[in-house]
């Protein structure tokens, strides 16, 4: 089956838009046709050599899309069934989804990005993340599908697949930001964003938002904020602090990557208090923290790959919020976008000028 696809096929160059052949789906794989798949900053870093990709290579790690073909053995989906494609998946038999945690699932963690398809001249593909949604369909394992119901709208229901999920499960199952606390969150990009969306649904009682961006901050207070800090202007840790009697904040969420942001998030925790980190500045970064925070002072200092997130316990759950309107899509998803616009969406992912811009047409689809 033939896929028109945006591959990366040198790091740092433009997209190639070509057809990519994907074969038909193996036993244990679905064949999906994608409506919608957002552009993520883990993208662009792919784009600039930073995440161990290997072109040619197609990006995207998450998606929507609708059920085309099943392989063998792939009895409980049926074609047209509209399914979320999850950069986490569950294989449920390796040592990690046994403990519980399919974050770190062998499958996506320990196997690298398979390949997926070939281009015309028989060159081999990859697909990022084992999902590659960056392409008009996608072959991919079952143990990455989650189903969603027909009416969720496409674009918004595939910002679960990152940006909610990573967001809310550092909230909800990482941090477990209980009511009434103190969360402050660093880095007011999509996935802080969500977070503050998150923190307020969760009954903190103060979010504290971090962003040196004015139009982040202000959509931070919309969004729910009670308090926005410009760092470039304030420093953060002490206005966190004095915000929270001295203390710091009850739970912190990291959402901007550098190690600065991850050496202040754990410095505006208070004793005993949490810090989620989700950001990656680089795959090589190393990050410099004061010993006595790690030990004396009690901290849990929490990493988060996608939220932990578990899509049989999660996903049910956040789709509820979004079909409920109690997750608001409509300011965070600030572009929509045909696939052969993907050089210029990746530039204004890069200047900041999208907080999540989407592919919702693909329609040029050689198959
Ligand atoms: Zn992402
Ligand atoms: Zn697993």
């Amino acid at each position: 089956m033939l896929a028109r696809a945006a591959v990366l096929t040198e790091f740092n160059t433009p997209f190639a838009l070509t057809s990519i052949d994907l074969g038909s789906p193996s036993p244990g794989q679905v064949l999906v046709r994608t409506l919608a798949a957002p552009f993520c900053s883990t993208d662009w870093m792919g784009w600039r050599a930073m995440r161990g990709k290997r072109p040619p290579v197609v990006l995207g790690h998450t998606a929507v899309g609708e059920v085309e073909a099943l392989g063998a053995g792939v009895t409980d989906l049926a074609i047209g069934d509209r399914v979320l494609v999850a950069g986490t998946p569950q294989c449920r038999e390796c040592f990690y989804c046994r403990q519980g945690r399919p974050d770190q699932c062998s499958v996506l963690m320990e196997q690298g990005d398979p390949v997926v398809g070939a281009m015309p001249d028989g060159t081999e593909v990859r697909a990022a993340g084992r999902v590659g949604a960056y392409a008009s369909r996608l072959r991919v394992d079952r143990i990455q599908l989650h189903p969603l119901p027909a009416d969720l709208p496409a674009a918004e229901a595939s910002l679960l697949g990152c940006g909610i999920s990573t967001a809310f499960g550092a909230v909800f199952r990482i941090a477990e930001v209980a009511t009434g606390q103190a969360v402050a969150v660093l880095g007011l990009g999509h996935l802080g964003l969500w977070a503050v969306q998150a923190a307020r649904l969760a009954g903190a009682g103060e979010v504290i938002g971090i962003d040196p961006h004015p139009e982040r901050r202000r959509l931070a207070l919309e969004l729910g904020a009670d308090a926005v800090v410009d760092p470039s202007g304030d420093d953060a840790v002490d206005t966190v602090r004095a915000r929270t009697a001295g203390r710091g904040a009850d739970a912190v969420i990291e959402a901007a990557g550098s190690a600065t942001a991850t050496r202040e998030a754990v410095l505006m925790t208070r004793r005993a208090g949490t810090a989620v980190l989700t950001g990656v500045a680089h795959a090589d970064t190393e990050v410099s923290i004061p010993q006595l925070h790690l030990t004396v002072l009690g901290k849990r200092v929490l990493g988060c790959q996608n939220g932990q997130l578990v899509l049989d316990r999660d996903m049910p759950e956040w789709i509820a919020l979004l079909a409920a309107g109690r997750i608001d899509a409509s300011r965070i998803l600030t572009g929509r976008y045909r696939l052969d616009e993907i050089d210029g969406v990746a530039r204004r992912s890069q200047s900041l000028d999208d907080l999540s811009g989407v592919f919702v047409d693909f329609s040029s689809d050689p198959g």
